[in-house]
């Protein structure tokens, strides 16, 4: 393969950075051109309460479900169309299971009809899930560390980076002792994931980045004890009950349902609380425990990203987030530390903050009792989950490159996706691109036109 000696520099070792370095070097690009640049740590140095930095980023220690459904985990095919996209979600996948020190762990669940005790209440969305296991990630993540380590693709890890400058593709970042760097780029691969938000936004304010409309994802976490969901578990590990009021704009699903070894998890933005779960495989965590997301998506708010934002905090109190429960308390993490959260004995302040749509999350879990009915009130929730679907820069839907700046790729949660192999696969679809550009040049006359990429 000949290769003009192109500098590929990735911005986040998460899921989509990890896939992207892995696709290029198995194609034979030369990982001595691959620098990936990390505020976190190597698999080996990573602790578990670094839920979002470091090797595989928030994939690292989350409960490692991969979703394979174009219509689950954010957008892909609107990208590159229903086929491609479920090639690029096996190509994560496989990635996953390459890695595995036991591949034959890792579990699928492929639900194949709607049950029928949860109609009239509730639809479910089917599609197959693998489940890795939290635990499991961290040995695959070190095997597949080690492999591109073997390549010779260059970590710079615990090393923030604070600007980008687009025109004289130059990365500033600053190392644990503050000591500042610079590296020149040909390609830019930008997947800077949850924990790089508000960087991102940075970059779209300072460079006035075209971006596309997005709806506001907010809900709760739901915790309850696993017997009461048991019936629906045993058909989809990680069921999807969703329901629809098209004429409000609002649809609600319940998202990343976490099993037998079932933790909440504190996610921090903007220095805020809100909520995620995560599962364990190893036996010895079980405490038979479910928790999932209760989402709202709700189209036409003006600004979504800014009403999220304020509603998160005011959906704070003492320095965390809340906790509801007609009966229980908050659990604890898997390191036994408790959840960190306010407990409230009502919810008035909350419908106060989340206005009407409050009502939608409570008839939701007012309908879950029908459906499951030893639930009664042997449930609890954390307030708020939220996702930022930030604005999203407009992108080159051939490569994910900016409208402004061709060689410069968002993927991942930096782009349009919720989770693992939407990321993955964005960046692999990327990965493609530059393998292609460099390989035949000749097939981008578009870009060929732009300064950056001639
Ligand atoms: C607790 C938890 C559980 C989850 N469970 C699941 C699940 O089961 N299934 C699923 O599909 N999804 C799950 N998700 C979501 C999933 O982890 C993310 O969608 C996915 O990791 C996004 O990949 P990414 O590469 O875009 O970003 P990330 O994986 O978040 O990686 C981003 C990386 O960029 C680095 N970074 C950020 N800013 C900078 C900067 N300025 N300088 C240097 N480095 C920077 C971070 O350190 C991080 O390593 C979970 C998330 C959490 C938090």
């Amino acid at each position: 393969m000949k290769m003009k000696e192109k500098q590929i520099v990735i911005v986040g070792a998460g899921v989509a950075g990890v896939n992207a370095a892995t696709k290029l070097v198995d194609k034979g690009y030369p990982g001595e051109l691959i620098t990936i640049i990390d505020m976190g740590k190597d698999p080996y140095n990573r602790k578990p309460e670094e839920v979002m930095t470091g090797f595989l980023g928030a994939g690292g220690w989350s409960d490692g479900k991969l979703t394979y459904h174009t219509a689950i985990g954010g957008q892909l095919s609107k990208y590159c169309g229903e086929e491609k996209a479920m090639e690029l979600m096996d190509q994560v996948i496989t990635n996953f299971k390459r890695f595995h020190p036991k591949p034959e762990e890792v579990q699928c669940s492929n639900p194949e009809s709607e049950p029928d005790f949860i109609k009239p209440y509730f639809g479910l969305r089917l599609f197959p899930v693998w489940h890795v296991g939290t635990d499991y990630l961290s040995e695959i993540a070190k095997n597949w560390y080690d492999y591109l380590v073997s390549k010779g693709v260059k970590f710079e890890w615990e090393n923030k980076v604070n600007n980008i400058d687009f025109k004289e593709q130059l990365v500033y970042f600053t190392d644990s002792s503050k000591k500042e760097w610079q590296k020149y780029y040909d390609e830019l691969i930008f997947a800077v994931g949850k924990s790089g938000i508000d960087f991102a936004q940075e970059l779209a304010n300072q460079y006035e980045l075209p971006d596309e409309p997005k709806s506001v994802q907010i809900g709760v976490r739901f915790e309850a004890p696993q017997e009461h969901f048991q019936k629906l578990i045993d058909i989809s590990y990680d069921f999807k009950l969703y329901r629809k009021f098209e004429d409000k704009g609002v649809s609600l699903r319940s998202f990343c349902t976490n099993n037998n070894a079932a933790y909440v998890a504190v996610e921090e933005t903007y220095g805020d609380h809100s909520y995620n779960g995560h599962a364990k495989k190893d036996m010895r965590y079980r405490n038979d425990m479910t928790n999932f997301g209760i989402l709202m998506e709700i189209n036409g708010i003006e600004d979504p990203f800014a009403w999220s934002r304020e509603v998160v905090n005011k959906l704070q109190f003492s320095g965390t987030g809340l906790y509801y429960s007609p009966t229980r308390i908050p659990s604890s993490t898997s390191e036994g530390n408790n959840v960190s959260a306010f407990q409230i004995d009502n919810l008035s302040g909350v419908e106060h903050v989340m206005g009407e749509y409050w009502t939608y999350i409570m008839d939701f879990i007012e309908d879950m009792k029908k459906v499951f009915p030893t639930l009664q009130d042997d449930w609890g929730i954390y307030i708020p989950e939220v996702k930022y679907l930030s604005p999203e820069p407009l992108v080159s839907y051939k490569n994910l490159s900016l409208t402004k700046f061709s060689n410069v790729h968002f993927v991942g949660d930096a782009l349009s996706a919720r989770g693992i192999t939407v990321s993955g696969a964005q960046a692999i679809y990327v990965a493609e691109d530059i393998l292609n550009y460099f390989l035949h040049p000749d097939l981008y006359p578009d870009f060929h036109e732009h300064p950056l990429r001639s």
